[in-house]
């Protein structure tokens, strides 16, 4: 079968960053799970349709018109790789996110990234649910204070405004939300590796999920 490494852990830890240099190295394929649930609370908005309303979100869910090419995420063909990084859309994700209709209708497409000659991906449940049979699992952390600080620094170098200790409210609000949900919530799994990267630079936290992978 495929080789597939899940990174999953809580937002702004930087999973993100180190998934995607992890199968740029390996020359493997790289799912940001996310930007799925992202892509559907802005397709939700953009149709009229309310971020609780199961059904509908789960039908959207189910036609989603997205592709990713060459880093870009499309919706509709257009290029809303921006739009979907905004605090409001990660959560509007996060609450599309709680709904079991919802992530029963991208779970075939998110395994669906699962093929030749591997995939990195990160999530909140990719090793638990989406890919369970994972040759390497990693829950990367960092402490909120250490996330939000990123958070804010990546902000501040786009030129745009932000406060901290909002930023760190906004946070630690998401985690609770993901953290608290009946479905997939995110949590370490009793066989991923903890990568607590609090104290570590993007290369070190790379090195140790490319040696766990054997390399
Ligand atoms: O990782 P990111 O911040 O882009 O994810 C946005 C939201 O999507 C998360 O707060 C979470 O609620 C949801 N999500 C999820 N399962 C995943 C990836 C993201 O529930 N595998």
């Amino acid at each position: 079968s495929v080789p597939v490494i899940t990174i999953d852990g809580p937002s702004a830890s930087g999973k993100g960053t180190v998934a995607a240099i992890v199968a740029q190295r390996l020359g493997f394929h790289y799912l940001d799970s996310g930007s799925l649930y992202r892509l559907l609370a802005l397709h939700a908005r953009r149709q009229g349709v309310a971020w609780h309303d199961e059904p509908a979100l789960a039908e959207l869910a189910g036609s989603l018109p997205a592709a990713f090419v060459q880093g870009a995420v499309l919706l509709d063909g257009n290029d809303v790789s921006m739009e979907i990084r905004a605090e409001e859309i990660g959560i509007g994700a996060s609450k599309v996110a709680a709904l079991p209709a919802v992530r029963a209708a991208l779970l075939q497409r998110q395994r669906a990234f699962g093929v030749a000659p591997g995939l990195v991906t990160d999530g909140r449940d990719m090793g638990s649910v989406v890919f369970p049979q994972a040759a390497v699992k990693i829950f990367l952390t960092a402490s909120a204070d250490e996330r939000a600080s990123r958070r804010y620094k990546q902000l501040i170098g786009k030129g745009e405004s932000a406060n901290l200790p909002q930023i760190k409210q906004d946070i630690i609000d998401r985690d609770s939300r993901d953290a608290a949900r009946a479905v997939a919530p995110l949590r370490q799994e009793p066989d991923a590796f903890l990568l607590d990267t609090t104290e570590l630079t993007i290369d070190q936290a790379v090195d140790t999920v490319l040696r766990r992978f054997g390399q």
